[in-house]
């Protein structure tokens, strides 16, 4: 190897926010033709909102308390809803306070700083309600979640999970607003309804597949998220192939998949449930703002956790082997 070249080559990546493992990740980047890409965090920007609740206050209750032992991006958009909806209920005083505070924010010139003490305030609220009647709190990757909460067997996440485990769940698609996530809650055996939570592209998501397109890449969204949220995503960033509801051991099944066609695969991701497909890809690309299992996984990472930096990698690299062949 020239380790001039390659000194270049990490003291730009470094200036462009790129960390780069050691020269054999760049070697692998020659051959790539095919980009697989997470949806969650990587192309969206991981902050979830809540969109709708078929819930009534006192089981949305009790789904935010679930949730509140969470760090999943769907629990901290139920947490931060649970004011405005469980209002004066069984979270007490706390959600009393949040309450108020959550009517300050329809003002537009208080509206960051509304927002930051509605979530303190959530958090409050969560906390209060909760106490120790949270047992037996299990995380069930890329599924959802389970405890007894004052001593009812309580699931929330996929519907899937939910039937998996014998319960019914029926609802009308049509009830189901256009692209959001949705999360089941049963409480001991019995659905209770769905809520629904979604969060948005990252402002140069679209930008990035139009360059990876242009570099002669073919890109796949890859996402645990249900087909119809990630087609939403796909069809606004031009992304053609999709893999949806892919559970987290599945995600590495799909990239050796495409590398049993002979295709050469690049994976972009930053959850934990993406490392193993990060570790299995040609080149396994983490974001910064991602998990430490994610950046470990990975051959390169993209401190600025912006996709953008997804082509100039390519780009980079490419350059770097020209500069050493
Ligand atoms: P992604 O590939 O989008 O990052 P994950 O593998 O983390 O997704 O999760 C897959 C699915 O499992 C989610 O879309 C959601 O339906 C469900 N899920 C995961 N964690 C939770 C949670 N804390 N609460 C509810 N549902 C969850
Ligand atoms: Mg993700």
């Amino acid at each position: 190897a020239t380790p001039t070249a390659l000194a270049v080559s990490s003291g730009r990546g470094s200036q462009l926010g790129i960390l780069v493992s050691g020269p054999e990740a760049l070697e692998s980047t020659r051959s790539i033709d095919t980009v697989v890409l997470d949806k969650t965090g990587t192309l969206t920007t991981g902050v979830m909102r809540l969109t709708g609740t078929e819930l009534s206050p006192a089981d949305f209750d009790v789904l935010a308390r679930l949730e509140s032992r969470s760090e999943h991006p769907i629990a901290r958009a139920i947490v931060d809803a649970a004011p405005e909806i469980v209002g004066t209920g069984s979270a007490g005083a706390a959600a009393t306070e949040s309450v108020s505070t959550g009517a300050a924010s329809t003002e537009p010139d208080s509206m960051g700083s509304a927002e930051d003490s509605a979530r303190a305030a959530s958090a409050r609220s969560v906390e209060t309600a909760t106490g120790s009647s949270v047992t037996e709190f299990e995380n069930i990757a890329g599924g959802g979640l389970r405890a007894t909460i004052d001593g009812a067997e309580v699931l929330a996440g996929r519907p899937d999970l939910l039937r998996e485990r014998g319960i019914a769940v029926d609802y009308p698609t049509d009830s189901i607003p256009r692209g959001a996530t949705i999360v089941a809650l049963a409480i001991d055996g019995q659905f209770r309804g769905l809520s629904f939570v979604s969060d948005e592209a990252k402002p140069t998501a679209k930008a990035a597949i139009d360059e990876l397109h242009s570099l002669g890449l073919s890109t796949v969204l890859l996402t645990g998220d249900n087909a119809q949220a990630a087609e939403v995503v796909a069809e606004a960033l031009g992304i053609t192939e999709v893999r949806a509801d892919v559970r987290p051991e599945g995600k590495v099944s799909v990239v050796s998949e495409l590398q049993g066609q002979g295709r050469a695969v690049a994976m972009v991701g930053d959850g934990v449930n993406d490392a193993a497909a990060l570790a299995g890809a040609d080149l396994g690309i983490a974001m910064g703002s991602g998990t430490d299992a994610a950046m470990a996984a990975s051959d390169v990472t993209m401190v600025k956790s912006d996709p953008q930096q997804i082509p100039q990698a390519i780009r980079l690299s490419r350059r770097t082997l020209g500069l050493i062949k």
